[in-house]
């Protein structure tokens, strides 16, 4: 790379930077493990960042920038709306989770977590375990999500799961007067944790199930609990007959070239930073005349399950506060109603008032 390409790289980092209002971003590099990871830290006027380690091999270093960058900013927004007095952050770590793990390897990435002295507290996210939390917890007291076992929280899908139904039914009490999901047809994307445990809710509701995965055992392990829920091709996920799309596999699912297939009423799913352009893409889901339940608003489960672990850990609290998500889901949709602007615009402005507010009293006597 020339020397002037290679400043014009660099800019473009800090041009994107100042642009989302990052405090801080790390890269972490060890070369006898092979550990290759980056820590963003979005906003700290609420508390310390918190939020997971992805594992997962991007296609380019940039795009594992990106990925750090939108994912520890919707933390930031999610900690807000939640009413939690947390930060918002995130790391991803640039390997193959199925490959690149080991004990020396997440020890190291400990070491880095721990590095920041607790401006940064870590968990588990896609391509990361609980296993490997307790690697971490090894050279850092910064972890969250740990197993019961260690005094920790646990797995935090069920509840983000619950909280996603939370607001699958909000979602439905808008649209149709009433949130009872029977007979709706709902087409869960990505069978993994939180899609598993979506399903386990929709089924006992009475909603008519479809469900897509790329990896056959996981499609399994939903059809050996739900024989009734039907199984559709990745690539024909966005076409089919549909009253609700629950993305719950990877982001960017919202797209141009996946909104005009749509023909749902709805989508409410777990997915991070589901639309690929937000200000764009929204404005097409508001132009097709789809109610759009922003992800970070109703997946903010997990991150309330790992908030309460930090508290002294109790799943009844926990699943009591993610149960708030279907007021909190209703208040955004009057919000952008009245205020004429999206659903996603109504939850960045009502969490940026809680910042602003909370920094405010933060600077006085
Ligand atoms: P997971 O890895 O357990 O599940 C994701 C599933 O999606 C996997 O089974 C994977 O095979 C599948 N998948 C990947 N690409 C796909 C595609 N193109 N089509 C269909 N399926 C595909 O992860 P998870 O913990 O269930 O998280 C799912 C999403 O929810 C992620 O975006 C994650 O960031 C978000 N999220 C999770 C939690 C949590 O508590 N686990 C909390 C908040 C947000």
């Amino acid at each position: 790379m020339s020397v002037i390409t290679e400043k014009k790289a660099n800019d473009l980092i800090f041009d994107k930077i100042s642009a989302m209002g990052h405090e801080q971003v790390v890269f972490c590099h060890d070369e006898k493990t092979g550990l290759r990871a980056i820590i963003a830290i979005h906003n700290t006027v609420l508390g310390p960042a918190l939020g997971g380690t992805r594992m997962w091999q991007y296609a380019s270093d940039a795009d594992a920038i990106l990925d750090a960058l939108r994912l520890s900013e919707g933390m930031t927004y999610k900690a807000a709306v939640a009413g939690l007095n947390l930060g918002g952050g995130k790391a991803v770590i640039l390997g193959d989770p199925r490959k690149d793990k080991s004990e020396p390897f997440f020890r190291r990435y400990g070491k880095f977590v721990n590095s920041l002295n607790g401006k940064y507290i870590t968990a588990e996210d896609v391509g990361t375990s609980k296993a490997d939390m307790e690697f971490i917890a090894m050279e850092t007291k910064h972890v969250s999500g740990l197993p019961e076992h260690k005094g920790g929280s646990g797995d935090p899908s069920p509840v983000t799961a619950y909280g996603v139904f939370m607001g699958l039914k909000a979602s439905a009490k808008k649209v149709y007067g009433h949130d009872n999901l029977r007979g709706k047809k709902v087409m869960v994307q990505g069978a993994g944790n939180v899609g598993r445990y979506l399903i386990d809710n929709l089924i006992k509701e009475g909603a008519e199930v479809f469900v897509s995965d790329i990896f056959e055992d996981q499609i399994q392990r939903v059809i050996s609990a739900h024989p009734s829920v039907k199984v559709i091709a990745p690539q024909d996920v966005y076409g089919i007959e549909m009253d609700i799309y629950a993305p719950c596999a990877l982001g960017a699912t919202l797209n141009d070239e996946t909104i005009p297939q749509l023909k749902a009423a709805i989508i409410a799913g777990g997915a991070n930073n589901q639309l690929l352009d937000p200000n764009r893409h929204m404005q097409m889901l508001m132009d097709c005349g789809i109610l759009y339940a922003p992800d970070f608003v109703i997946n903010a489960g997990g991150l309330i399950n790992v908030y309460s672990e930090l508290e002294g850990y109790n799943r009844q609290n926990a699943l009591a506060k993610t149960e708030y998500i279907y007021d909190q889901t209703l208040a955004i949709f009057e919000a952008a109603e009245k205020e004429g602007i999206s659903t996603m615009e109504a939850s960045i402005r009502i969490a940026q008032r809680r910042i602003d507010a909370v920094a405010n009293i933060k600077t006085r006597l």
